[in-house]
């Protein structure tokens, strides 16, 4: 059997499937909830996707998710950088096959001067393998200082990136990881670096198909039942779980799907010190902090564009989620607004927070007249692990070293950055090992 085929309907190969979850609902770090503030369905932070998130399609496809109502795939690759004043550097990659497309995007690139758009070309030609590739040391600071980038597009292009894809400072993010994801986006097809943008709350897109899913093939998911601990036998072989309610339930395989600490704190003494969860324990978390504000008008409408990255500004990306959503009404605007790696900012007070917003939009849209009627901050401090340089050897395998015990979640070893993709792609790889497809 593929693992595709258990998908199909084919069942788990005869095993039993229960799905125990801490929360009252689902979602996790991916979830969306309803807003008193805004009076919105609101995510707890913009979740993008890209094209070449194939392990994350197939998925929603086999669940059945409604992904073309509910997701919008750019055609090409398009991103609008504001700078302080109001102009805009715009990269627009046209329908050519990858990494053509990339390459005519750069050159072509509005807002920024040849010799800069020049020096983002090489780096792009020379990451088809006439430099020597990052190793998991090298921050990406350094790897773009090796490039000759200058810093007119570091700011406008490469840090933006980085801060997205990496949720980390380029000064300290690992450039391994950060190649790992400019391979697969620019380096395959064309449409492997659209961005999708969620129109629907996440919950619709990835929870609700999950859980009937699950259930409709005999499988069980019990919310609000947090596992404490995991049993072994007296082989040193994983047992079973026990919940925190103190109900037990034998199993002869586990995944885990829980952020690092989680997993740590379920773990029988003695296995805290193997060295694989010796490192686990060494893994940081970054932190993401979202801003839900609803204006009087809005303030992307005059670019005609659904979200815009600030250059070189605490606020990274700004949404226009009524544009998106395709709701709100003539006089109110719902605006969200990404901070990633938000060491900085994530323990700053709400009306802290709401003065930056005011200062940074009159800074980069000067006179835009807007109000804030309502602001919301959603703080997620451990939103990824840190992908700091020297991190990706920290980050364990599937197969633990407890037999019977699976490891998945963002953060194993997936060859990615923590993302939903490697969120999907784990949860693949201990589905295929648990079916003996491996
Ligand atoms: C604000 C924000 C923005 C993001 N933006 C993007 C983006 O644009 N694109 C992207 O690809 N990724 C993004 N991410 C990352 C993405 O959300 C994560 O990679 C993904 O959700 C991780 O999924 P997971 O299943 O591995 O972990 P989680 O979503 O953390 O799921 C783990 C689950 O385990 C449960 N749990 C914990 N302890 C126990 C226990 N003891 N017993 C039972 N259950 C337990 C938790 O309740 C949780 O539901 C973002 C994350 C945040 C926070």
């Amino acid at each position: 059997m593929r693992l595709a085929d258990a998908y199909a309907g084919e069942g788990y190969s005869g095993r039993e499937v229960l799905v125990v979850e801490a929360a009252k609902v689902g979602g996790g770090r991916s979830r969306s909830f309803h807003d008193k503030v805004t009076g919105r369905e609101i995510d707890n932070g913009q979740h993008l996707l890209m094209g070449c998130y194939y392990e994350t399609l197939a998925f929603l496809r086999s669940i059945d998710a409604p992904i073309d109502e509910a997701i919008h795939f750019q055609r090409d690759l398009a991103l609008t950088m504001v700078k302080p004043g109001g102009k805009t550097i715009d990269l627009a990659c046209p329908a050519l096959p990858a990494p053509l497309h990339l390459a005519a995007g750069l050159l072509r690139m509005r807002g920024l001067g040849l010799l800069h758009r020049a020096s983002a070309l090489r780096a792009g030609v020379m990451l088809r393998g006439e430099i020597e590739r990052p190793d998991d040391g090298e921050t990406c600071d350094a790897w773009l200082r090796r490039l000759d980038q200058t810093q007119a597009v570091r700011a406008a292009f490469w840090e933006p990136l980085i801060w997205a894809v990496l949720n980390d400072d380029p000064l300290v993010a690992s450039a391994a990881m950060l190649v790992a994801v400019l391979e697969r986006a620019f380096m395959s097809t064309r449409d492997a670096s659209r961005l999708g943008v969620p129109k629907r709350p996440l919950s619709d897109i990835y929870v609700g198909p999950a859980v009937d899913y699950i259930r409709s093939q005999g499988g069980e998911v019990r919310f609000a039942s947090p596992a404490r601990s995991l049993d072994l036998d007296a082989d040193g072989k994983i047992a079973g779980v026990t919940l925190k309610s103190g109900e037990q339930l034998e199993a002869d395989t586990v995944i885990t799907a829980v952020p690092p600490h989680a997993l740590l704190a379920m773990l029988p003494e003695a296995a805290t010190e193997h060295l694989v969860f010796r490192d686990v324990a060494r893994l940081e978390a970054s932190p993401i902090v979202n801003l839900w504000a609803t204006l009087d008008r809005p303030i992307l409408g005059p670019l005609d564009r659904d979200f815009v990255g600030l250059v070189a500004s605490p606020l990274h990306w700004l949404w226009d989620r009524d544009r998106i959503t395709g709701e709100g009404s003539k006089d109110t605007n719902l605006l969200s607004v990404t901070i990633s790696g938000a060491r900085a900012t994530v323990h700053d007070h709400p009306e802290a927070l709401r003065e930056v917003f005011v200062q940074e939009l009159e800074r980069f849209f000067p006179g835009h007249g807007a109000s804030v009627r309502s602001f919301r901050v959603v703080k997620e401090k451990r939103a990824t692990i840190s992908h700091a340089a020297g991190t990706y050897r920290r980050r364990p395998p599937t197969r633990s070293p407890i037999p019977g015990l699976l490891l998945a979640g963002d953060w194993v070893r997936t060859g990615i950055p923590a993302t939903i993709e490697s969120a999907v792609q784990s949860g693949h790889d201990a589905a295929s090992i648990a079916l003996g497809l491996r």
